[in-house]
């Protein structure tokens, strides 16, 4: 490790990195690596998470591929250092801001994504001049060894590495010094990844999670909403960062909404669920059964079957659930969907005030104004109304949490300002003199006056 370190610094400090062909050089390689090799990545990402062809192309390829794409024709103009407004005592310099790479940076990703995760931070990094060490989840082994093969085929391999292993190499790594850390996982560990970071001083990006709310008013189109709740509730089977973790409605609603996913969950996955190859599983046993346990005691409207042989949860709903309650306390990453009845959106909006930050919060509903209501005077790292996920899928938006569900952001530019330095400049000539000399001690009232 401490040579891949110190081989990555060396090479960062040779400059070569930092030049705009370089840059979009590595880039198009990347872009290279994942069509070439578009097939077995697919088939990494389907063994780790029992994931089709089509599913890993449209939720990890392809984000991959656009971010690569919006990158190179975005930054010719990033890169160009910007001239900065000049005041009276600056008005014959130079002024400017101007990007610059921040050196070698950590990247570990996670596992329920485990192609994007460790690579859509790397596009940006490497967008903007930096080295970098990926540091993919030991959890989704097939698509940590592909990328492990993958990327020295590709890209420059003094300057971008790939470190495997699992909590006792990542603790090893993380006492190197690093000018940036960009984690994604759970809370827990992003606390271990900043306290290892402040050692050195190295800013962090925490990529986290939480349980993202899902407030669905009386008056909607309740087939529509339904639809695209069990689309992002039982994408991955549930294991997806911004999932829709609860339902907050009036109590009325609950029995329509159950009626409707019910349809739904047939018109996705058909009679047989289990024998759907749309519908994934549960990552590894440890998840299974916490995932399972968060069902015991709960009133059970939809699904509830478990097959621990091949970690199987249903497209489970939960009603009248008690906000007390297990599955109510932590992320649920997992498709069981529990419904809290509210009498309005006023008691919605205290009930997500009265926790964590979510990182994403989703508002359904037709009237514009309770719409506005709930975005005023909530907080989370993201919001879609009338949908789920897709503000994920937008570059120009940025991406990340605030509070506890993370801290800043990445895709599109907010990458390239994550992974660079904004360095102010001033420049100025050494003529002159005759004005400056008013800053100049003895500060006396006749100088003042000249
Ligand atoms: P994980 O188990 O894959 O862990 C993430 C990374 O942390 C891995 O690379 C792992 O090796 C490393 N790690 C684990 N324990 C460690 C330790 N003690 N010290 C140092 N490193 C350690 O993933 P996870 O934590 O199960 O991920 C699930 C969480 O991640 C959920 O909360 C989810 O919401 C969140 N998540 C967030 C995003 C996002 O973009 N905000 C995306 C995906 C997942």
């Amino acid at each position: 490790m401490e040579r891949q370190v110190q081989r990555l610094r060396q090479a960062f400090g040779s400059g070569r990195s930092r030049p705009l062909q370089f840059r979009r050089q590595q880039l198009e390689a990347l872009r290279r690596m994942v069509q070439e090799h578009e097939k077995d990545i697919l088939a990494a990402i389907g063994a780790d998470l029992c994931k089709t062809e089509f599913n890993a192309y449209s939720q990890e390829v392809i984000t991959i591929l656009t971010e690569i794409d919006f990158m190179l024709a975005n930054l010719p103009e990033w890169i160009t250092p910007k001239a900065a407004k000049k005041t009276m005592l600056t008005l014959l310099d130079e002024a400017c801001v101007r990007p610059e790479p921040l050196g070698v940076v950590l990247i570990i990703g996670a596992w329920n994504y485990p192609f994007v995760l460790s690579l859509h931070p790397l596009v940006g990094a490497i967008a903007a001049g930096n080295a970098a060490i990926v540091k993919p989840s030991e959890l989704s082994e097939s698509t940590a060894n592909i990328l492990t093969k993958l990327l020295p085929q590709y890209l420059d391999q003094d300057l971008y590495a790939v470190i495997n292993g699992g909590v006792e190499e990542t603790t090893e790594l993380l006492k190197h010094r690093f000018d940036h850390i960009f984690y994604t996982g759970s809370a827990a560990v992003g606390k271990i990844v900043m306290a290892a970071a402040a050692k050195h001083l190295t800013p962090v990006t925490l990529e986290l999670g939480g349980k993202s709310p899902c407030y669905v008013d009386k008056d909607c189109d309740l087939d529509v909403v339904c639809r695209r709740i069990t689309w992002g509730k039982l994408m991955n089977c549930g294991q997806t960062c911004i999932a829709p973790d609860y339902v907050l409605c009036d109590a009325s609603l609950q029995n329509q909404i159950v009626q409707k996913i019910k349809e739904t969950v047939k018109e996705f996955y058909g009679e047989n669920i289990k024998e759907s190859p749309d519908y994934e599983r549960i990552i590894n046993l440890r998840h299974f059964k916490r995932v399972q346990s968060l069902l015991e005691g709960q009133k059970i409207a939809l699904g509830g079957e478990t097959d621990e042989a091949t970690r199987y949860i249903a497209p489970t709903i939960l009603t009248d659930v008690d906000p007390k309650s297990k599955v109510m306390q932590e992320e649920i990453f997992g498709p069981i969907l529990p419904i809290v009845p509210v009498k309005n959106a006023d008691e919605a909006i205290d009930f997500i005030n009265a926790r964590e930050k979510p990182l994403a919060l989703y508002i359904f509903s037709n009237n514009n104004k309770l719409i506005k209501q709930m975005i005023d005077e909530t907080s989370s790292g993201g919001v879609t109304v009338n949908d789920v996920i897709m503000h994920f899928t937008l570059n120009a938006l940025p991406f990340g949490g605030v509070g506890s569900s993370g801290m800043g952001a990445y895709h599109g530019k907010y990458s390239f300002d994550t992974f660079s330095h904004y360095r102010s400049c001033l420049l100025k000539s050494l003529r002159r003199e005759g004005a400056n000399k008013l800053r100049y001690p003895p500060n006396s009232q006749s100088k003042v006056n000249l």
